[in-house]
């Protein structure tokens, strides 16, 4: 059979259900509390951020939720996405591990976003929401939210993050040319954003910031809801479509992976590609090791403590239970933007204790080094992000290399580099540095956890 490089579904083919996996799981995640009373929140809670599609999709027991026929359209502009073998980065790594890595820059937004935007949007529109509001890191959501919002011809407001809005201006200019608006974070706009300026003015922000800010602007307005790019479980949910698709298109090569690994910011690409995986394991139809990478300065899962805590910089989100380093962890300006969130997934934090998944730190030179190399085998640039996924898997095609043995690898490619070229020039001149974990910032951040009894 001649080498297969990119392995392709028909539209036809494209999966038509999300997969949720909480029915699956042996024990059911925690729930999330109220920030006042501490009980557990209820759909009401959750109202005055988001509709009420997406709210009992967030606490659904279904397996399966069927995809909208008006979102499997939009999807339709760039999904199914291409699965590819990386023969070149195998040859050059002179390693007998098969690499495949799912490529979600073809989305217009140029990552993984749009899987859960466009449902997001739609959902809103549906209830009669006119506008949303959010928060960005690395711009990638923002722009993501900007283009669903006007494929339903709703508006946008965005909060970017700081130090990403001074580092990325081509991101704000692509949210703006989809028609949404922009505000630096922290911004003079709301009172969270005031209080962290008022403290700090030279504050980069971070994403719980900026998530207050958001927060502020939507609850209190019927027509203005948010959106959250990752973290909770609808929104993992909604990019489970890419692992289900993986899932066909490793089967159209008769291949099964024996690990997995990806980005973890929020967990939502890691968890949309490793889900449907992690359920066919659970059902001991193959055995992958599936492992979540995080960037060294940003360690949520491998050095965060599991406890609930606030979504939040300014505590107005429920309570969830997650691995993290603080709600007023600022992390320091790493480049991937999208990996500079103080907590992680509740659903993954779980799942992690659960013993389900593995986690790792690895630090941006040589994630930027991985990235590098794919780029000059394989033609992608990746955005820095996914670049620690690169890393992890390098790493095990070296290991493939020392035991001889065929490991198939598969990652996410969640994105690509071209709004990130600023920190590739950065990188390509020696000037990137590794943050070390600030270890005493973040026991600080971690003495002012929420107390719940
Ligand atoms: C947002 C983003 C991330 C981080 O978010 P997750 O929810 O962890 O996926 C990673 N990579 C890219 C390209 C992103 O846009």
């Amino acid at each position: 059979m001649a080498k297969q490089t990119k392995i392709l579904l028909d539209e036809s083919e494209m999966p038509t259900s999300w997969y949720n996996i909480v029915p699956d799981l042996p024990e059911p995640p925690p729930p999330a509390l109220h920030p006042g009373t501490h009980e557990p929140a209820g759909p009401e809670d959750f109202a005055p951020l988001f509709p009420m599609d997406l709210i009992l999709q967030e606490v659904s027991m279904d397996q399966y939720i069927e995809i909208p026929e008006e979102v499997q359209d939009v999807y339709k502009l760039w999904r199914p996405s291409p699965l590819f073998r990386a023969h070149r980065l195998e040859k050059m790594l002179d390693t007998p591990a098969h690499i495949y890595y799912k490529y979600e820059g073809v989305s217009p937004a140029g990552s993984h976003k749009p899987n859960t935007s466009v449902p997001q949007a739609f959902y809103n529109k549906k209830a009669g929401v006119n506008r949303l509001t959010t928060e960005t890191g690395a711009g990638q959501w923002g722009t993501a939210l900007a283009f669903a919002c006007s494929l339903f011809d709703m508006e946008c407001e965005v909060w970017q993050v700081r130090a990403s809005y001074d580092q990325k201006p081509y991101r704000k200019a692509m949210i703006e040319t989809f028609g949404a608006t922009v505000h630096p974070s922290p911004s003079d706009l709301t009172e969270s954003g005031r209080a962290v300026l008022a403290a700090n003015p030279d504050s980069p922000g971070s994403l719980g910031i900026a998530i207050s800010e958001a927060v502020e602007m939507a609850a209190p307005h019927e027509d203005v809801r948010y959106a959250l790019g990752s973290v909770l479980n609808h929104v993992l949910m909604h990019q489970t479509i890419i692992g289900e698709e993986a899932l066909l298109q490793l089967a159209k090569v008769g291949e099964t992976p024996d690990v997995i690994v990806g980005c973890t910011g929020g967990g939502s690409n890691f968890a949309g590609l490793s889900f449907p995986f992690l359920r066919e394991k659970m059902a001991g139809r193959m055995n992958p090791t599936i492992r979540a990478v995080e960037p060294a300065a940003c360690p949520t899962l491998t050095r965060g403590t599991y406890a609930y805590d606030f979504g939040d910089t300014a505590g107005l989100t429920p309570l969830m239970k997650m691995h993290t380093l603080g709600h007023d962890f600022v992390p320091d300006p790493i480049h991937a933007g999208g990996l500079r969130y103080h907590g992680m997934s509740p659903l993954i934090s779980h799942i992690y204790e659960l013993g389900l998944i593995e986690a790792i730190s690895i630090p941006q030179t040589e994630c930027f080094a991985a990235g590098v190399t794919f780029a000059r085998n394989e033609g992608i640039v990746p955005a820095p992000e996914p670049t620690h996924a690169l890393a992890a898997a390098v790493r095990e095609a070296n290991k493939a290399k020392e035991t001889g043995e065929e490991t198939v690898i598969l990652t996410a490619l969640c994105g690509h580099g071209h709004l990130d070229m600023a920190a590739y020039a950065q990188y390509l001149t020696g000037d990137i540095v590794d943050h070390d974990y600030p270890e005493e910032k973040v026991q600080d951040a971690l003495s002012r956890l929420p107390q719940v009894g």
